[in-house]
């Protein structure tokens, strides 16, 4: 069996616009980017941002790649779902609601727990799926 130490650049922009189509979060405006993360979700600005930093996948950076993906599209959604701005006023009172009550803005967000409970349970199926599709 072969392994492939890299997912190609192709492959990679494939696994991306599959994901993007199959949550239909297609109309959310996307921007690429240079960064750290594979993805991020511009809460501010309504925008899935996508890492250009990466042209190439490592095998053991899949997990978290298709994880991270997947967390930031599920905020796309979220944006899709109730307007991009009412959910930036809606994530902002999260904050301040999780600030107000001596949490953390982030971890004990429930739109991040969200998200993240939404990658960890979805990334082995479509790691499956793409490996079927001879994508990895
Ligand atoms: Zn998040």
């Amino acid at each position: 069996m072969l392994i492939r130490e890299f997912i190609s650049e192709t492959n990679k922009n494939k696994i991306i616009s599959d994901l993007l189509k199959h949550y239909k979060v297609g109309s959310v405006k996307i921007k690429q980017k240079s960064m750290k993360d594979h993805a991020h979700y511009n809460v501010d600005t309504g925008t899935l941002e996508l890492s250009t930093r990466y042209k190439t996948i490592k095998n053991r950076q899949l997990k978290e790649f298709l994880i991270t993906i997947l967390h930031e599209i599920y905020h796309a959604m979220d944006a899709k779902k109730y307007g991009w701005k009412k959910f930036k006023d809606m994530y902002e009172y999260e904050m301040n609601y999780r600030i107000a009550n001596d949490q953390d803005e982030y971890k004990d967000n429930k739109y991040e727990i969200e998200a993240e409970k939404f990658g960890q349970k979805n990334w082995s199926k479509w790691k499956n799926r793409f490996k079927k599709e001879n994508l990895i």
